[in-house]
């Protein structure tokens, strides 16, 4: 199994990916942010689209879906527990379900907090993940409709993955991330090079996603609400990672 994975900027600050099986040539689409863009994409490369694949229910994750089922004929892979919330879906998925793309399989996880029903899709012998709006490069999503101790949840397992696993996250916030997370560890030398190599990337227009798990183990304050240096940062020795990962989002709302 080998899968290519094209990344583009669209909307205003979304990623929309494409994932190819380089086997079996068959296509899929993460979440379809903008139906005009992710085609153009497709027909550069003369590609079709079998599969699009939604993390969450949100309109910059779904707005697509309709147009582009139409156009391409693909199938709709969305969470379970968002059914009635999808666009177009055909195929409902969950924690443990499994997801293969030609000869490239991928686990569901279940990874609720930004929207109840959140999931993450694993592509582990591509080292991939795909985490939509639960993960950012330096941040998290916010808890519209989930807790701090169900986002500790989602961090704590994405630190269980390899370090070198490819983070797909589906905005490109980093930069605003990184104004904030220096205010929380303000001795962090992983952070400061992280910062200093995303303006870099940014200056020249180039995405920062993915990013990879390590990187955001080092640096990425949601990542290390199980770190002392974060909870002394927000005067919260001794408190679990969950409730001190709810104080950096509380300061990182109001930032
Ligand atoms: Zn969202
Ligand atoms: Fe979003």
């Amino acid at each position: 199994m080998s899968l290519d994975i094209i990344v583009f900027p669209c909307l205003s600050d979304n990623y929309g990916f494409l994932l190819r099986c380089v086997q079996t040539g068959k296509t899929a689409c993460v979440d379809t942010p903008d139906a005009a863009e992710i085609s153009k994409q497709i027909e550069a490369r003369g590609w079709g689209l079998d599969y699009i694949l939604n993390t969450h229910h949100h309109p910059d994750h779904t707005g697509g879906n309709k147009a582009l089922k139409r156009k391409y004929g693909a199938r709709v892979i969305g969470p379970k527990a968002e059914e009635s919330r999808i666009p177009h879906i055909d195929d409902a998925v969950s924690e443990g379900g499994a997801f293969t793309l030609g000869d490239c399989p991928a686990q569901i996880w279940d990874t609720p907090a930004h929207t109840a029903g959140h999931i993450s899709y694993y592509f582990e012998d591509a080292a991939a993940i795909f985490v939509g709006d639960t993960l950012f490069a330096l941040g998290c999503g916010r808890l519209f409709e989930g807790t701090p101790a169900q986002m500790w949840t989602a961090m704590a397992r994405y630190n269980t993955l390899p370090r070198a696993t490819q983070v797909y996250c589906a905005h490109e916030y980093t930069l605003s991330n990184a104004r904030f997370a220096e205010t929380i560890e303000t001795d962090n030398t992983a952070l400061d090079d992280y910062i200093i190599s995303a303006k870099a990337k940014r200056e020249h227009n180039i995405p920062t996603v993915p990013t990879t798990i390590g990187a955001e183990r080092d640096a990425n304050p949601f990542m290390r609400a199980d770190q002392d240096s974060v909870a002394k940062a927000v005067n919260m020795i001794g408190a679990t990672p969950s409730d001190i990962l709810g104080e950096v989002r509380r300061r990182k709302d109001a930032f």
